[in-house]
């Protein structure tokens, strides 16, 4: 067989990018070299259709061991009584639940997208907006924050049968009982896609979806720091609560509603290799030292908002309870495209990002969302964040002068130096 050399150069440039750069995407993060090399594993040959100790294929007895150790993992991790490892992506774990829970056409009430929703949440370039009437409620232009009796007006207005709550630039956190009894008094179930905080929650920095929500769905890359994928989970299992039965008569349960809407529903044969990693990164989010992580990463995120407000950056909601901000820029005089591609300049790596009622296109953006879960992997503590802003703040207010930019790139990857990034690599 031929090497691929053009593909093998190419891992080498992106390790390169990844070491010298500042990663500030708000979803990124970089995983432990066990979670990375499971990924590239054997497991990557297997055919597994179906679950553990029920698959359409022989040859499943370790695989089988390995979903199932990251189904316990994952129960434990968050206090679970039901949980599902085989979504793909966030987007696909999403997907299988309203497949699950709801019919063509059915309302659905999740936060807006242009307020920092996701866009499998009901937008019309998705799934879920083509194929269910998708509703929103968002946060006041003055705070910046969600007005639950607003949600509940809409709630009452619109009659959605699944309420979602959770996104993906909101830097607050979330009144999962108050959503619970909007959802209650309107007949509507509950979905909270943690998507974002999931580590924060799994370590109780952050209020705990799971006793009031009806089902919860998460990726595992972003703040939970394991290789790229969904998942969902149930507090409690339940019977369906539209009454079908099995054919014995017996009420059909939640949990199996879910695992197949996964699989046949959504999906054909689960990622095995991936799904190992999960279960070494739910492992490690069960040590004492990952608590001390995200408490970190928190403290970071808000050093940062603090930097950034002394040197006049406009925060949406005026600051953060998890690990990420939302910057508006508009007083600044530039565009979130303009800076991210000025900070990408620097190796500063960010997202432009909608910020709540802006007036330029998702293509542009007033704003850019920036957050600390994979800096502070890297080891970067408060007092490196005040730094991280003097330079961001350098090339936000010099986008056009590429000397500066330079400079800062040039103290960026000299600075990064200290933070050693996979050295067995
Ligand atoms: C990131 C994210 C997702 C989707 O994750 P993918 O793995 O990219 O499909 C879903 N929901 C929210 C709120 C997110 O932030």
């Amino acid at each position: 067989m031929q090497h691929d050399y053009a593909i093998e150069q190419l891992l080498k440039d992106e390790l390169n990018r990844q070491r010298h750069g500042l990663e500030l995407i708000a979803s990124e993060n970089f995983t432990s070299l066990q979670v990375m090399q499971t990924m590239g594993s054997c497991f990557s040959n297997k055919y597994a259709e179906g679950y553990p100790g029920k698959r359409y294929y022989g040859g499943c007895e370790v695989v089988d061991k390995a979903e199932t150790l990251a189904i316990e993992r994952l129960k434990k991790l968050f206090g679970a009584e039901y949980a599902n490892v085989q979504p793909h992506s966030g987007a696909q774990a999403n997907a299988a639940v309203f497949l699950g829970v709801l019919k063509p056409g059915d309302p659905i009430l999740g936060f807006d997208l242009s307020h920092g929703g996701h866009l499998s949440h009901g937008s019309p370039v998705n799934f879920s907006g083509k194929v269910y009437q998708a509703n929103f409620y968002g946060v006041e232009e003055h705070s910046g924050l969600i007005d639950m009796d607003k949600v509940e007006q809409k709630a009452m207005e619109v009659k959605p049968k699944l309420i979602i709550c959770g996104a993906s630039a909101y830097s607050r956190d979330w009144d999962y009982q108050r959503f619970r009894s909007i959802a209650d008094k309107v007949g509507a179930l509950l979905l909270a896609d943690i998507a974002h905080p999931a580590g924060l929650i799994a370590t109780q920095l952050l209020n705990d979806p799971l006793p009031h929500c009806h089902i919860i769905t998460s990726t595992t890359h972003k703040t939970l720091r394991g290789p790229r994928g969904g998942i969902i989970m149930m507090g409690k299992n339940f019977e369906n609560p539209w009454g079908r039965t099995t054919k014995a008569g017996k009420p059909i349960m939640m949990s199996d509603i879910l695992n197949s809407a996964v699989f046949p529903g959504m999906q054909g044969g689960p990622l095995e290799h991936i799904i190992a990693a999960k279960a070494v990164a739910f492992h490690e989010a069960l040590q004492d030292d990952y608590k001390d992580y995200t408490q970190r990463v928190v403290k970071n995120a808000q050093a940062m908002v603090k930097a950034l407000m002394e040197k006049g950056y406009k925060i949406i909601s005026d600051g953060t309870d998890n690990h990420l901000m939302l910057i508006d820029l508009r007083n600044k005089g530039v565009t979130g495209k303009v800076a991210e591609q000025a900070l990408v300049k620097a190796e500063l790596t960010v997202n432009k990002n909608m910020v709540p009622f802006d007036d330029q296109s998702p293509m542009i953006t007033s704003g850019i969302r920036i957050g600390t879960a994979a800096i502070t992997t890297r080891g970067l503590d408060e007092k490196d964040c005040h730094q991280i802003v003097n330079w961001i703040d350098q090339v936000i207010t010099n986008v056009e002068n590429d000397t500066t930019i330079n400079k800062v790139k040039a103290e960026i990857n000299e600075f990064m130096q200290q933070y050693p990034l996979y050295p067995e690599l």
